[in-house]
């Protein structure tokens, strides 16, 4: 399985992220915040299938441009799927015809279909996407929010997308088979813990106390660290000296 996680500026050189989208073996996109703005042409109609964890902007930003520049490529629809929160809430409020056209009601220029799709996703429902099997686990952040656990014959891997402390997520990935690793926010640092605990996310030290509930020893990957506190997080992040937790590195494509 290969693992993407997108480029957030213009430039594409820059490690801050603002924006959340991994691409997975170059088809399947966890996210639609970067998706639209981080890939060159000839890449984006090889997405088809976007899983979108929650409604934030930052994870839904690019959609719309996805969907506008991939559409002279598309021989077949884009399948976005998400809760019945993020299916209802991008239909009322970004394919609306108003922010952007509705997509599903606009037939691909080859005649075969929309070139949108929704498909409802439901909790710890595992489901098949393009040789991926992915089961989304609730989280705890301020809207309804799936962490993720996607799997293919190679391997495993976790993304606990937006969450504040949170249990489920993590007994699920200390159970799956073959699992390498896990993507986890890490916004805030600690002393912005009251930011953190009203926003739900994790700082360093909640991080901390989160992965004593992964049974397992993995790779740890900090993301979501915001771009105006990323040095301080990272600084915290490394006096926490476990070998697990590294940074995940913006546009690097990570394999098992
Ligand atoms: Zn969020
Ligand atoms: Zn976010």
């Amino acid at each position: 399985m290969r693992v993407r996680l997108l480029p957030s500026m213009a430039g594409r050189e820059s490690q801050l992220q603002c924006l959340t989208s991994f691409l997975i073996n170059d088809r399947v996109s966890i996210d639609g915040g970067s998706l639209g703005f981080a890939l060159d042409p000839e890449h984006l109609s090889a997405v088809r299938n976007i899983i979108v964890t929650h409604t934030h902007s930052d994870h839904t930003a690019s959609l719309p441009i996805f969907i506008a520049e991939a559409f002279v490529s598309l021989d077949g629809p884009v399948t976005i799927y998400g809760s019945t929160e993020v299916v209802s809430a991008l239909r009322e409020y970004v394919f609306n015809d108003k922010i952007w056209p509705n997509f599903e009601n606009i037939p691909l220029m080859n005649g075969s279909g929309p070139t949108i799709k929704f498909e409802v996703i439901e909790a710890r429902k595992k489901i098949k996407i393009d040789g991926l099997a992915v089961t989304p686990i609730p989280v705890n952040h301020v809207v309804p929010t799936m962490g993720l656990l996607v799997e293919d014959v190679h391997a495993s891997v976790a993304f606990t997308s937006d969450t504040y402390v949170t249990d489920e997520l993590w007994k699920a990935a200390s159970k799956i088979r073959n699992l390498k690793a896990v993507f986890v926010d890490v916004s805030f640092p600690d002393e912005l813990y009251k930011l953190a605990a009203d926003s739900k996310h994790l700082t360093p030290r909640l991080l901390e106390s989160e992965l004593v509930k992964l049974k397992r020893e993995i790779s740890v990957f900090a993301v979501h660290i915001k771009p105006t506190n990323r040095n301080e997080v990272i600084r915290q992040l490394g006096l926490l000296n476990n070998p697990m937790i590294s940074i995940a590195e913006l546009g690097r494509e990570y394999e098992w």
